[in-house]
């Protein structure tokens, strides 16, 4: 089984993958961590993402095309693949249905007011990658999971979260109408609390299942 969450930034897709990997043992491949993971360790495609992803916009896709392509066959040792922000435009969505078959993409709906909070609030364990907010942190500057230190992502500004917002509109958005053609598209209400976002995902996993 291989799930495409798609969602706007800061919509929960992070937070629920997390979650659906340990549940249903699935590998996670989210891109926005590989890029991180390159940036940290100062590697050629980190310093190539580096720029882009702070300024908000896309890293080119022939770069993320090729990392997908080359890192998904080391993520077949689970029951199923959780991707996480890729694809990310038509282009790239194109480019996967050449090399892989999706079987469920779970759109993960929030309001944009919503979202903004929860970006701006958001730190995450530079440990286990997991996010937090701090209204649930209590002041805590620890990660829940792995008591790893938390972090504010860099491209977690007001500003750089604003121009992400606008090329999620513009480049990532049509692919809703993209997978609903190809009758995949399955909408969840992502304002929920998470628990109850999980509730309606396992819903659907669980009828694809049957
Ligand atoms: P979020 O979903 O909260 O925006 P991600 O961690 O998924 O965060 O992505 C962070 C950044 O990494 C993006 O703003 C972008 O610059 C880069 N990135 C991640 N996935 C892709 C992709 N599929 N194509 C191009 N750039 C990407
Ligand atoms: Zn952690």
């Amino acid at each position: 089984m291989i799930i495409l969450l798609l969602g706007a930034p800061g919509a929960g897709k992070g937070t629920q993958a997390k979650i659906l990997t340990e549940k249903y043992d699935l590998a996670h491949l989210s891109t926005g961590d590989v890029f991180r993971y390159h940036i940290k360790n100062e590697t050629e495609i980190g310093k190539v993402a580096k720029g882009y992803i702070e300024k908000g916009t896309l890293v080119p896709d022939e770069v993320t095309c090729a990392i997908v392509k080359e890192s998904l066959p080391l993520y077949q040792n689970r029951k199923g693949i959780i991707l996480d922000g890729f694809p990310r435009n038509i282009v790239q969505a194109k480019a996967l249905d050449a090399f892989c078959k999706l079987d469920c993409v779970l759109n993960i709906a929030v309001s944009e007011d919503l979202l903004l909070e929860r970006i701006c609030g958001r730190r995450v364990c530079k440990d286990c990658g997991a996010s937090h907010h701090i209204k649930y942190l209590q002041g805590k500057a620890t990660c829940q999971y792995c008591n790893g230190v938390l972090y504010q992502r860099q491209d977690d500004s007001v500003e750089t979260a604003k121009e992400r917002f606008a090329v999620y509109s513009q480049q990532t958005k049509p692919l809703i109408q993209f997978y609903k053609e190809k009758g995949i598209l399955h909408t969840v209400d992502g304002n929920k609390e998470q628990d109850a976002v999980l509730v309606e995902i396992d819903k659907i996993l669980k009828v694809l299942a049957e």
